[in-house]
């Protein structure tokens, strides 16, 4: 499997980064080495002092597919879920000076902790997700699916077009403002739809 993930999908993110607003979606990808699940706790790496967590809302694909129209983007993913896409943010700084790669700032062992799935029928309206990240029970970063920039639909078409996207791939749908680094001992616990989907530690 492979995680696609999409930047600067919010416009309150993209300013608290002073990042430019992209015209076209912001792609990047993590190895399945990123991947921490059923709330395993992520450790902390002695490479950067400024690991920042983005909470965000997480499509899987239920089936295989290129060049998906957005009309029938639906139709591919069938779960629903949250992850972090922990950033190394001194190094991703360093590499968007140069104009250099984010692998090392984005990918690396660990970076991609996700939640339980859960059947895309169980929600009512996929534009209006609420979702919310607590660290040691005080919210840090608050998003509705509805403040993206770029909708589910069009990212799984627009992804679609670079990559065939095949069953079991995750795709990271961008962070909502509030993004800060994390600390070892810090308790990360993450609500969509008001349901508590993940809960671990940094170590
Ligand atoms: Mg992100």
């Amino acid at each position: 499997m492979k995680i696609l993930a999409i930047g600067r999908n919010y416009v309150a993110h993209i300013q608290e980064l002073q990042n430019e607003q992209p015209t076209e979606p912001v792609v990047f990808l993590k190895p399945d080495t990123a991947l921490i699940q059923n709330n395993e706790p992520f450790y902390h790496p002695d490479f950067s002092h400024d690991i920042h967590h983005e909470i965000e809302i997480v499509l899987r694909v239920g089936k295989e597919g290129k060049h998906i129209s957005p009309e029938f983007a639906a139709r591919y993913y069938d779960q629903i879920g949250l992850g972090i896409d922990f950033t190394a943010r001194d190094i991703q700084q360093r590499a968007k000076e140069k104009g250099l790669p984010w692998e090392t700032a984005k990918a690396f062992n660990g970076s991609a902790p996700v939640s339980k799935f859960l059947p895309v029928a169980e929600f009512t309206d996929l534009k209006n997700l609420d979702f919310h990240l607590e660290v040691n029970g005080e919210v840090r970063q608050r998003g509705n699916s509805g403040l993206m920039i770029y909708d589910f639909d069009f990212i799984v078409s627009y992804l679609s077009r670079f990559f065939t996207l095949k069953a079991g791939d995750l795709i990271f749908t961008g962070t909502p403002a509030g993004v800060a680094a994390v600390k070892i001992g810090d308790t990360l616990v993450g609500f969509l739809a008001g349901k508590e989907m993940f809960r671990f530690e940094v170590k």
